[in-house]
């Protein structure tokens, strides 16, 4: 593990962060499940006052968003996190798949009939949305809602065999054909429909974090839900960002020092019901139309919050061996995995050099 410390350190967004205290994986059966799993904690680092540290929470696009940014003046420091809350009331007004006016439920509405003319920003996360269906081989495919849509998680609504069968062949990317020219999108066949769930979010952190560092502000982190980026680092120090434990909700697996950079996770927890036993849950194999069983969570780092939240929902839909095949082929991209069975895949940028000695590191104490 110290190997993967060193890893971190060493990464060109991670930070050097000096002491750890490791602690051993040895507290729980989870932990003894995922061996060699540790939690990182950071010691005697300088701390900046927490009193210049500005937090704001609210509740919107069906998931919590926090901002927190360093900034000495309050009332700036109230007006910068305002525009930021208003950037994601706006990108929910403009893609939420539940509010009938936006523009996306327009799309969902009409665009099996007609080309839909759509606003540039539509227009460009569409089509990102399509370049990493390309990438992921069609794990991450915004018309999973084609079945998606017939899932209701809070009142713990499946649709049937049936009617999984009968809407299956809607999901396809290849079905949202982009017109360049004209700006403007079609569906292929009817009965597609998308959602942006898996990628609205890591854009809506790009756009806040943008804001921030338009107000100047040189260190502060904006997360929506499984969705952060950090900007700067937390006064001369590395924001210290935990992986969650997938089947305990306060516990965390792993710590992962990290400045300037973007860490989106999926996971089965986020939004699920249980029926005599199974999981149904609102990440959606393409191919199936079904919950996928084989994961439990995936996390990526990368440079922006659009890029891993996508790349997250891709690489929980892939697995560990595909989804890290997938990361090893993409430049700046790190991942953790978590898979069906409470074992952790971490790609080789968080992994020891098989080939060295091992360093001289902290003991692992049990
Ligand atoms: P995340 O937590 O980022 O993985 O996003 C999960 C959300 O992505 C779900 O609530 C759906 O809105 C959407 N989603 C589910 N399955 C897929 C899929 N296979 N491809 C793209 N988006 C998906
Ligand atoms: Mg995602």
């Amino acid at each position: 593990m110290w190997y993967l410390l060193s890893r971190l350190a060493n990464h060109r967004r991670f930070s050097n962060v000096g002491g750890f205290l490791v602690v051993p994986a040895c507290y729980t059966a989870f932990f003894r499940l995922l061996k060699p799993v540790v939690i990182l904690l950071m010691l005697l680092l300088p701390v900046a006052a927490t009193a210049d540290w500005y937090k704001q929470e609210e509740s919107i696009m069906g998931t919590r968003i926090a901002v927190e940014f360093w900034d000495e003046d309050k009332h700036h420091a109230k007006q910068c996190a305002e525009q930021v809350f208003s950037e994601m009331r706006r990108i929910d007004a403009l893609m939420s798949p539940y509010k009938p006016d936006s523009e996306l439920s327009r799309l969902n509405q009409q665009a099996a009939d007609e080309a839909i003319q759509i606003s540039e920003e539509m227009f460009i996360l569409l089509k990102k949305s399509l370049r990493m269906s390309q990438i992921s081989n069609g794990a991450f495919d915004i018309t999973f809602s084609s079945v998606g849509h017939l899932y209701d998680y809070r009142e713990g609504i499946k649709p049937s065999e049936q009617e999984i069968q009968q809407s299956l062949e809607r999901i396809n990317f290849r079905h949202v054909v982009l017109d360049e020219k004209n700006h403007s999108v079609r569906f292929a066949r009817s009965g597609v429909r998308i959602d942006l769930g898996g990628i609205a979010k890591g854009y809506a952190v790009d756009n806040g974090i943008a804001i921030l560092d338009k107000c100047g502000i040189k260190g502060g982190l904006v997360s929506a839900g499984g969705d952060s980026r950090i900007l700067g680092d937390r006064g001369n120090r590395p924001w210290m960002m935990g992986i969650r434990h997938p089947r305990k909700k306060d516990a965390v697996v792993v710590v992962l020092p990290l400045s300037n950079t973007a860490l989106s996770t999926s996971g089965d927890y986020e939004r699920f019901f249980i029926e005599d036993g199974k999981r149904y849950h609102h990440i959606i194999s393409p191919k199936t139309g079904k919950s996928v069983a084989t994961t439990w969570s995936a996390t990526v780092i990368g440079p922006d919050t659009t890029t891993t939240d996508a790349l997250s929902t891709s690489l929980f839909v892939l697995g560990p061996a595909k989804g890290l095949q997938l990361v090893e082929s993409l430049e700046g991209i790190d991942a953790v995995i978590i898979d069906g069975q409470g074992r952790m895949h971490y790609s080789s940028g968080l992994m020891p050099p098989k080939t060295e000695a091992a360093p001289a590191g902290p003991e692992m104490r049990q």
